[in-house]
């Protein structure tokens, strides 16, 4: 079948709006394709500013009885949400792997890490406890409460299309607030299935789903309806969400992009660190934010070769998957293409010409003289692995925390003394110790510094009830 006939016959997405499955009022419709063969899987509609309102709207009438729903039951209702998300963990899954690319075991393990936010949000009543302090005068009693926010704009990048939204809703909705969840256009249909599979459970205008591009973004950054944004994405696009949505008087977390680095330590376990590396430097075609993307050798040069033998011996066994689209897979290859260009030594060469579907870019490795050069400080976001070298582990700290991004740092090693320097003075705000991808578990804050995040509060753990919920502080004399 040829595209053009494919793109015919596939269905146009619809947002959900107060409870309904409603058509977009926007003309413009974009292709969504299964990266791996190019074939088309649905349209999704660039909705109208009319949308949006509709959308905000919706969540801002829901808003007055939602807040006033007891905890218990808005935590029941995310157990019931949790329950249903279980039990299509598989098909969400598969959603995830035909939509974004990635390996259908790597998109198990997305589907994984969003229910656990779930699960973590259903401690709301615990979490939502505020504090008391008795006899602050004669008869004068001091106690916090904590409030909803209101209507939250939650709007998500490609990367994570399940993980990333339940980043989100659910905390919000557990602290009272209503949400409109605004998809990256890429690959919405994972929010999609997620948003049907709240169907029912929240009711009408608790989560509404809007699709649609930038202009959407910009309207739900500048709309007095709108609350809090809570944003995932490049750092191009986190600090303009952040400044303009600030400026608009809202609370914002914009979490941006990254250049993570992994330090290769001589001591380190050969086996750790191949497993590590391949992971993190290759899994998802390096299309995550807490990829490493630098390896840093420690070392004599002996040392450092020995360490490289192994990078590259990893790289070459590390698993395939297509990135995410054609375009992305010729942005990241024209980079390569330069650096080849440019005398960059190309250890693994993993260009193939896109592959079945021309998304596909294969492990690659390359060693820029300059360790300050674009392709190894700004971020790439394809399954390309920098070879930067240092002496001491204190000359690779020193030459990390120069970099302007602060999402993760990890390190391989078998020394503690070297693991504690690491941890004390690496300018990153999720570390790994002989772990390649140093994901928090949703207890605790997605921590990114520096340009990997603008604004105070981080997603998940204790940080996501602080961003959700508004102080209340009551003195009281009897
Ligand atoms: P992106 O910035 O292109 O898009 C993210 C969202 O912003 C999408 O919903 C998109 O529609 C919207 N958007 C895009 N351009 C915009 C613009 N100019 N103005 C307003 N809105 C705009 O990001 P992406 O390519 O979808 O995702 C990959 C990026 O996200 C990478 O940089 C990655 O490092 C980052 N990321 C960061 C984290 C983290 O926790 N720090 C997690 C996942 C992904």
């Amino acid at each position: 079948m040829t595209d053009v006939l494919a793109s015919a016959e596939v269905r146009t997405m619809r947002n959900f709006v107060g409870g309904r499955w409603v058509p977009s009022t926007g003309l413009d419709t974009l292709l969504s394709r299964d990266p791996s063969d190019g074939s088309a899987l649905a349209r999704v509609p660039l909705s109208a500013p009319d949308d949006v309102d509709e959308g905000i709207a919706a969540a801002a009438a829901a808003l007055p009885s939602w807040r006033a729903v007891s905890v218990l039951v808005r935590a029941r209702a995310l157990f019931a949400f949790r329950a249903t998300l279980d039990a299509a963990r598989e098909d969400l899954a598969q959603l995830v792997s035909t939509d974004m690319g990635k390996t259908l075991d790597d998109a198990r393990g997305e589907v994984n890490r969003g229910i656990e936010s779930v699960e973590a949000a259903c401690a709301a009543p615990h979490l939502l406890k505020g504090e008391t302090l008795e006899g602050v005068g004669g008869g004068v009693d001091v106690e916090m409460v904590r409030q909803p926010v209101g209507v939250v704009a939650a709007i998500t990048p490609f990367n994570f299309p399940a993980m990333i939204p339940l980043w989100f809703v659910p905390y919000a909705i557990a602290c009272g607030n209503t949400v409109v969840l605004k998809p990256s256009e890429r690959d919405p249909l994972a929010s999609e299935r997620i948003v049907q599979l709240a169907e029912g459970i929240f009711p009408p205008g608790v989560l509404n789903l809007v699709h649609g591009d930038r202009s959407v973004v910009d309207h739900l950054l500048e709309h007095p309806g709108v609350d809090a944004v809570s944003f995932v994405g490049s750092a191009s696009v986190a600090r303009h969400v952040y400044s303009r949505a600030a400026a608009a008087g809202k609370r914002v977390q914009a979490l941006g992009g990254a250049k993570n680095a992994m330090v290769v330590m001589p001591d380190a376990d050969p086996s750790v660190t191949a497993a590590g590396i391949a992971s993190s430097a290759f899994g998802a075609a390096g299309q995550r934010c807490l990829a490493g993307s630098v390896a840093v050798l420690v070392g004599s040069r002996e040392e450092q070769d020995a360490s490289l033998e192994v990078i590259v011996e990893a790289a070459r066994s590390a698993e395939i998957s297509p990135m995410v689209d054609v375009a992305a897979r010729e942005r990241v290859e024209s980079a390569v293409d330069d650096a080849a260009r440019e005398g960059v030594p190309i250890l693994v060469d993993g260009r193939c010409s896109g592959g079945t579907g021309g998304a596909e870019l294969r492990p690659t490795v390359v060693e820029p003289g300059d360790p300050d050069s674009r392709l190894v400080r700004e971020e790439l976001f394809g399954p390309v692995l920098s070879i930067v070298r240092a002496d001491t582990l204190a000359d690779a700290i020193l030459w990390m925390n120069a970099g302007r991004y602060g999402n993760a740092a990890v390190i391989f090693t078998r020394s503690g003394a070297a693991a504690r320097e690491f941890r004390a003075t690496v300018e990153a705000g999720m570390l790994g110790v002989n772990v390649g991808v140093a994901a928090p578990v949703a207890w605790f804050p997605f921590s990114g510094w520096k340009d990997s995040m603008a604004g105070d509060l981080h997603a998940n753990g204790a940080d996501a009830i602080e961003f959700f919920t508004r102080k209340k502080v009551v003195t009281s004399r009897w």
